[in-house]
């Protein structure tokens, strides 16, 4: 195993990209624009210059692993010679079905399919498929190249080898995977998601402030950061598709998205990515209050 392809660039594609050309692997990256695939090297380079400048590094490993990415703007080219598949493209699930269909016609039939989804059925993806015993999920960390966690999700028909092999590959890339099977959020989103949706309820419910929630979670439980900031480094449009998929999934009100949150996505205050969320980012600003109507 020498090729892998990573389709998408973003925020977890050009980790994910990183981690493995960083370990010797032969990067694949595919994006839909050669402006996307940019943006994406240019992060990872980015990420390189900060482990050189911490002595983590050399800048000969930097060029190394630079070297071992090379870029494509079609998943048929870019998955030509590719053992494994890993996809992190946006979150949407009828965009996820398209591709693995694209990738079931057009990767070799032994080609291992993973997908990064935060919280699609992997069983749904397989079933896209002609080999859903080849398909699984891969839920890696932001930032990628940093965070140790990886969930493997076996879906439904997952195989047995194709689970060891994901163990064993994340193992090889210095991560410590954990198996979860596929249920809604699988563990880390079905937890995580349902105590963000709290702590924007409890500001909805004018309990308290931003500051003052993040404060107790972060001096009260030993969280490195609030649930609030989080939320706006997760992005607040994800943090909602993944509680509407949570939602739906298990059909119970507790999974509800607080109506503050619907109403900032539907504002266009994402977070970090948008400039503002429930702290303001804009002109280089890191995370400062932004006053926010929620009283009820
Ligand atoms: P992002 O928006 O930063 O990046 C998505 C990328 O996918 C974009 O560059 C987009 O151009 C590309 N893309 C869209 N359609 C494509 C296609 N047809 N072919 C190739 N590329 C395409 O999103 P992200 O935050 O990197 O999320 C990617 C996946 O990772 C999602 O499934 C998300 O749920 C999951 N995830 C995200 C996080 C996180 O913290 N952001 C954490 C774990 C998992």
């Amino acid at each position: 195993m020498k090729n892998i392809a990573v389709i998408g660039s973003g925020t977890m594609g050009n980790g994910i990209a990183h981690t493995f050309a960083q370990f010797g692997y032969n990067v694949q990256l595919i994006d839909i624009s050669q402006e996307a695939l940019d943006k994406g090297l240019a992060t990872i380079t980015r990420n390189l210059d900060r482990m050189v400048a911490k002595d983590k590094i050399s800048e000969a490993d930097k060029a190394k692993t630079l070297g071992n990415i090379t870029t494509y703007t079609t998943i048929k080219e870019g998955v030509k010679y590719a053992s494994l598949v890993v996809e992190a493209a946006t979150e949407n699930s009828d965009l996820k079905l398209k591709i693995f269909k694209e990738l079931d016609e057009v990767c070799p039939d032994d080609t291992i399919l993973a997908s990064n989804t935060s919280s699609i059925s992997i069983t749904k993806i397989a079933a896209a498929t002609k080999r859903p015993d080849k398909v699984i999920g891969m839920h890696f960390m932001n930032p990628v190249p940093i965070m140790k966690l990886v969930e493997i999700i076996r879906g439904y028909n997952t195989s047995d080898e194709v689970m060891q092999f994901t163990v064993d590959l994340s193992k090889k890339i210095n991560k410590i995977p954990v198996e979860v099977n596929d249920y809604p959020g699988f563990v880390a989103n079905r937890i995580l998601m349902p105590m963000i949706n709290e702590s924007i309820e409890t500001l909805y419910n004018g309990v308290a402030g931003v500051e003052e929630i993040d404060t107790v979670m972060k001096l009260g439980m030993a969280h490195p950061m609030g649930p609030l900031q989080l939320a706006d480094f997760i992005g607040l449009d994800v943090c909602l598709s993944i509680l509407n998929v949570l939602y739906d999934g298990f059909k119970n009100p507790k999974y509800a998205p607080c109506p503050l949150l619907v109403n900032m996505v539907m504002a266009g205050k994402l977070g970090v990515k948008s400039g503002e969320g429930f702290y303001d980012y804009s002109q280089g600003k890191k995370a400062e209050k932004v006053a926010l109507q929620f009283a009820k």
